[in-house]
């Protein structure tokens, strides 16, 4: 299946908060949905699950347009919000067993049901305890548990991540590749790439509202590959001198010099004959070049060149 948002726009009084985005999500994909603090993820999510109206633009599942049909998000999407459950004094099983309910999930399939998803978000062990005394991690569960009683095609999760500690992050993630193998499409955002690096598959990047970049993660990498520059690496007897970095600035399409230790690091940004000839004059200086290469593209590469930055 295919969850398509249509150049979505969304106006808080003088702030736009969705300008013009569109971008697609499949199925048996997760999609990291990043960008800076205020650049309008939670926005879209709630447009997505109907808890915000917005101003213009669509979303189509499968080419039907749930601002049209709302009732198909109850059956197709789940929605965790970075908010999570605070309803004191129910438990753990109440809390589920009342939003399965409130699904319209009758007894005796409810009960089985709500069994089998505290079995799956592993709350078995926590039903009788109330919402209010579990840790982050554990309430988390519980909202992805209420998001999964409609069984749905995709999940919407806001900054799931945050706050959790390592081994409840590590928790997260297996449960989330779990969901994806069952088939399911999930949109995770957040504004720690790191947190998402490993487990995305696509991703779609956002700042002020506006679509930076998206698609599969393969492709991205790939394309942002073709238009990389060679780095060069030169090693010195001792630490180098500030005359030689000098040097080795002044020559032309040399951008990005860091030292560390005997090492100068260098990008180069001149054609394939230019720094043939770069490598030549180099070594005639009696400078050794200890590498000569190209950078590895990753997610965390590839977010820090169409972010500028602006993106942990
Ligand atoms: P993100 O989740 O990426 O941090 P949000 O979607 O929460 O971004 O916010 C996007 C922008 O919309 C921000 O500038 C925020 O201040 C503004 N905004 C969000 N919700 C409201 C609201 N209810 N009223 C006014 N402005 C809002
Ligand atoms: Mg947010």
């Amino acid at each position: 299946m295919k969850l398509e948002v249509i150049r979505l726009k969304k106006q808080f009084k003088d702030c736009t908060a969705i300008n013009n985005l569109s971008f697609s999500i499949e199925t048996g994909e997760i999609t990291g949905f990043i960008g800076p603090n205020g650049s309008g993820k939670t926005t879209t999510m709630k447009v997505i699950a109907n808890i915000e109206p917005c101003d213009e633009g669509d979303i189509l599942l499968d080419d039907i347009s749930i601002l049209e049909y709302p009732e198909l998000i109850r059956e197709h999407i789940g929605y965790v919000p970075d908010s999570l459950p605070s309803n004191k004094d129910m438990t753990v099983h109440e809390y589920i067993d009342f939003f399965a309910s409130a699904y319209g999930l009758k007894t005796p399939i409810r009960q089985k049901s709500v069994l089998q998803l505290e079995k799956f978000t592993n709350l078995t062990s926590l039903r009788d305890k109330t919402i209010d005394s579990l840790s982050k991690g554990m309430k988390q569960r519980v909202s992805i548990a209420r998001a999964l009683i409609s069984d749905p095609d995709f999940i919407l999760m806001d900054e799931p991540a945050a706050g959790l500690d390592p081994r409840a992050r590590v928790e997260l993630r297996d449960l989330l590749k779990i969901l994806k193998d069952q088939g399911k499409g999930i949109l995770i955002s957040s504004h720690i790439l790191s947190e998402l690096a490993e487990i995305c598959t696509s991703t779609v990047i956002i700042e002020h509202g506006k679509l930076l970049k998206a698609g599969k993660l393969e492709e991205i990498v790939n394309e942002s590959a073709k238009s990389r520059n060679p780095i060069f690496q030169i090693k010195t007897m001792n630490p180098p001198s500030e005359e030689l970095i000098k040097k080795i600035s002044l020559e032309p399409m040399v951008s990005k010099i860091s030292v560390f230790g005997n090492i100068i690091e260098f990008e180069y940004t001149g054609t394939k004959e230019q720094s043939i000839e770069l490598v030549g004059k180099l070594v005639s200086d009696g400078l050794r070049i200890s590498s000569y290469g190209f950078k590895e593209e990753n997610l965390e590469s590839v977010f820090m060149n169409v972010t500028k930055g602006e993106v942990q």
